[in-house]
Formats: C-alpha cells, structure tokens, sequence
C-alpha cells in the first residue's frame, strides 16, 4: 500500500498545476497550490501516508457530512425532509436558483450551501453554541484529535466575505425553509466550514462512515449504521457537487469535497481516504484529488458499482 501510494502521489502532482486555489475566501487564496496529500485508514485502524499528507486545511463543505450525521443522529428524518430534499442538484454549490423556482423552495440536499445552512437547527443542543460543540465533538471523536479547532482568519474571512450564504439563509428564513436566528446559524456555519484539519483527519472521517459508524480499530460505535448509510448514499449522489456524475463514473466511491482542496472518501466496509489538493477546477473540486482517487479506485478496485 505504502508504494502505491507514493506512485499515485507522484504520478499526479503534475494536475496540481491544471487548478487554481479559491479566492472568493479570501483567506484560502494563500494555500500552496502545489501541495498533493494522502492518508488512507482502514476500518482495522492501519494507516498510511505519502505526500504532503500534513498539510494543514480548512475543511470547508467536507464538514457538510458531518453535519448531515449528527442532524440524522438527532432528528427524524422526516422532520428534515420537510424542509430539506434528498436530490442531486445540477447547479453550482452556492446556488440560489432553485430555492426560488421550485415550488417547495426547499434545498436540493444537506450537502450544497443552503442545505447545509438549513440542517444546522435539527443538530441537538438548546443554544447555538451546543449544536456548534455537539459537531466539534464528534469531529474530534471521529478523527481521534483532541486538538482539532477553527481557524480563527479563515473564520474571519468567510463571515467578512459570505455575503452569497447569507442571501441563501435570508432566503430561506423568507420561505420558512430555515427555522431559528439567522445570524447565529450563519455563525455555526461559517465556524464550522473553518475547521483546520490534514488528511490523516478526514480519512478516519471517512474511516468511521466506512465502518457503518464503529471506530476503526476498537469497533466503539459513534453513529448509527443507518445514519452513515444515508451520508454515503449522499457523497455519492451529490457530494462533488455538480460533477457528481462524471466523478461516480471514473471514480465510483462515495466522497466530499471542500473549496479547500480537500476530499473524503468512505469506501463501505473497507477504508477512508482523505487527500489534499488545493488547486480546484471550476466546480471548486480538487484537481490533482480527483485525479489520485481515480488512480487509486482503479489499481484498487475500490468501485461501488
Ligand atoms: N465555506 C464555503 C462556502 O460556504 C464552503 C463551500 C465549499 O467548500 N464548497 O462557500
């Protein structure tokens, strides 16, 4: 394994110059964007590393899985499909077009920015701040690191800057979409896009979703079997946004990608992956990772299908 990947990574590296870093955060504009990454977690707890796997990110929409579990774990989930659909979604991440023109103006699905915002008031906790801690907790549970926090500029950056999720959230506090503060669903949102994490943290996300919620290694269940399912179901149909399809078709692996560069995969009862590459292609998805997942579903034969 460990010379597979040093292989893919180096064969590779040449896609990191094919994208460009997002800009749009301001702060996410000074990332290396040469940097390529990779950890794998297997669902026994083995790990391997190659690349510039310590590479330190912001883990952006990837949190959207996260979020997506505890708002199952916490609520039923036909309360969140009241307001949130199960759909794939053909326009952009930060869309705001069919919030407008369909009839339900419900989100597409918890992984693009509106139904991302939209979950946040279905995760447990009375304050804001519980249901912001309740992830965190989870997050740092799931990957083993107690270290794991927000970037504080990053954090900065976005709420200066998210002026499009705060017109997806005004929206949809308008159509009754979105229940609770605005204000202070934005801030969970943006604290938690912030998250600084490396790959070594998002593949043993991926890991966990993996093994249908059991720690890797010491089988201590964090999450319900049928919660992680409904999450990869997602990352497979929606979870590289509006290349979902083509990204199901080379690569077959249910993943989820953030605009800062990194992607998690959880391939059922096997493995997590988790890869940096801050160079994205148009659809705010990493170049190079797509490039290293594909590579290593093949030599692997990781498809689901
Ligand atoms: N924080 C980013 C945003 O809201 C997350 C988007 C992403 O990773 N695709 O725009």
């Amino acid at each position: 394994m460990q010379s597979l990947l040093d292989d893919v990574i180096a064969r590779n590296r040449q896609w990191t110059q094919k994208g460009k870093v997002a800009d749009y955060i301001p702060a996410l504009s000074t990332a290396n964007s040469d940097a390529l990454g990779i950890c794998v977690t297997d669902v026994n707890g083995q790990e391997w590393a190659a690349g510039d796997a310590r590479t330190f990110f912001s883990i952006q929409s990837i949190v959207k899985a996260v979020t997506l579990l505890c708002a199952l774990e916490d609520a039923p989930i036909r309360s969140i499909a009241k307001v949130i659909s199960f759909e794939v979604c053909s326009d952009s991440f930060d869309s705001i077009a069919n919030l407008e023109t369909s009839r339900s103006h419900k989100p597409l699905n918890p992984l693009i920015n509106s139904g991302a915002i939209a979950i946040i008031p279905f995760i447990s906790g009375k304050a804001y701040e519980e249901k912001f801690l309740r992830v965190v907790k989870l997050i740092r549970q799931m990957t083993r690191n107690q270290s794991i926090e927000v970037n504080d500029k990053v954090y900065k950056s976005e709420t200066l800057t998210g002026n499009r999720n705060r017109a997806l959230a005004y929206y949809m506090k308008s159509t009754g979409t979105l229940s609770g503060d605005v204000e202070e669903v934005l801030d969970i949102y943006f604290r938690l896009c912030s998250i600084e994490v490396t790959c070594h943290d998002i593949a043993r996300i991926g890991a966990v979703l993996a093994g249908d919620g059991l720690m890797p290694g010491t089988g201590e269940a964090v999450a319900n079997p049928n919660s992680c399912r409904i999450v990869k179901a997602m990352m497979s149909t929606c979870g590289m946004y509006n290349e979902s399809g083509a990204f199901a078709t080379s690569t077959g692996i249910p993943a989820k990608s953030g605009v800062g560069g990194g992607i998690m995969a959880a391939i059922p009862g096997k493995m997590g992956i988790g890869v940096v590459g801050p160079a994205l292609n148009s659809k705010g998805n990493s170049v190079a990772g797509i490039r290293v997942l594909s590579d290593l579903s093949s030599k692997l034969k990781l498809s689901i299908y």
